[in-house]
């Protein structure tokens, strides 16, 4: 069976491996297609798009993935995008100076504990030209105020914990408009994440969603028990949405995932993107 991975972050974001070595590994792990999903950023598609060239064998589909609040914090997945997009561009610049502006604002929160951290050291630790809170993670591991990346999380960076600042809205309306004004189609990232939780509100919200434009719901991930695959798999065929998965690859920010399978058991078929592809292409004729 052809294999693919429709969801991963490389060094332009928060991923540990440079877009070059991220589509070496999935050659190397036998998979046909692999979409790079980095945060508010197509920054690493170029180079990952010249490396399958080379290398042949391996199709690299140019993503993105925005988070939008909506009752809580929603991860919208974008796929097939024209990345030279003047107007996708724009947007993303926006995304950026937002994300800015909240490290700016929880560097202070360190402070008032008395952590010092500067803008200077989180750059360091990047390749890219974005800093996520996996970049604050590492450096409060380098400076030995926690042991472990999940310490780092659950002390200071995660969702309601001491250092943590959300970032200043955006609709999904927007997340959505911006993916399909580029030509591109767009996935709910890993639902399970989502405050909603039963069959009911999920229902509405992925049905409030489809009125927004999105396309597909990202049923395999690898944060995703078989009972929630089944439960968004179950969903996203009521409402004739596409279906799509990935592991949501790190590199060793998240050790225990591995591309292509995850935790282990993720098995990603080719037909997903094949389904994913045909939508967009009515849309453009639409
Ligand atoms: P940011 O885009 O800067 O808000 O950072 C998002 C990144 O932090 C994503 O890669 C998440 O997987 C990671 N992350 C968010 N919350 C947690 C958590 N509680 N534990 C571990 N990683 C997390
Ligand atoms: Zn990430
Ligand atoms: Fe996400
Ligand atoms: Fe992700």
């Amino acid at each position: 069976m052809k294999r693919i991975d429709l969801h991963s972050h490389t060094t332009a974001s928060d991923g540990t491996l440079t877009p070059r070595e991220l589509i070496k590994l999935a050659k190397k792990q036998g998979l046909e297609a692999i979409a790079i999903t980095d945060h508010d950023t197509v920054s690493g598609i170029k180079e990952a798009k010249a490396v399958a060239e080379e290398i042949g064998g391996i199709e690299v589909i140019p993503g993105v993935e925005v988070s939008a609040d909506y009752y809580g914090e929603m991860h919208i997945l974008g796929y097939f995008l024209d990345i030279h997009d003047p107007v996708l561009q724009v947007r993303l610049e926006e995304l950026k100076e937002i994300r800015k502006r909240r490290n700016h604002r929880m560097i202070g929160r360190f402070q008032k504990r008395g952590i010092h951290l500067t803008l200077e050291e989180l750059e360091s630790e990047t390749k890219g030209e974005l800093i996520g809170r996996p970049h604050f993670a590492s450096l409060l591991i380098k400076k030995g105020l926690v042991n472990t990346f999940q310490e780092a999380f659950n002390k200071y960076l995660a969702h309601g914990s001491l250092c943590y600042v959300a970032k200043e809205e955006v609709h999904p309306k927007d997340a959505i408009e911006m993916i399909n004004k580029s030509g591109g189609v767009a996935v709910l990232a890993h639902p399970v994440f989502l405050k909603a939780k039963t069959r009911l509100k999920l229902k509405s919200l992925f049905t409030e969603l489809k009125e927004m434009g999105l396309t597909g719901i990202e049923v395999y991930h690898s944060d995703h028990s078989w009972k929630h695959r089944e439960l968004f798999l179950g969903l996203a065929n009521d409402l004739d949405l596409c279906v799509t998965g990935g592991s949501d690859y790190h590199g060793t920010h998240k050790p225990y995932i591995n591309l292509g399978v995850g935790r282990g058991n993720l098995s990603l078929s080719y037909d997903l993107l094949d389904r994913l592809r045909e939508k967009q292409s009515l849309k453009l004729s639409a």
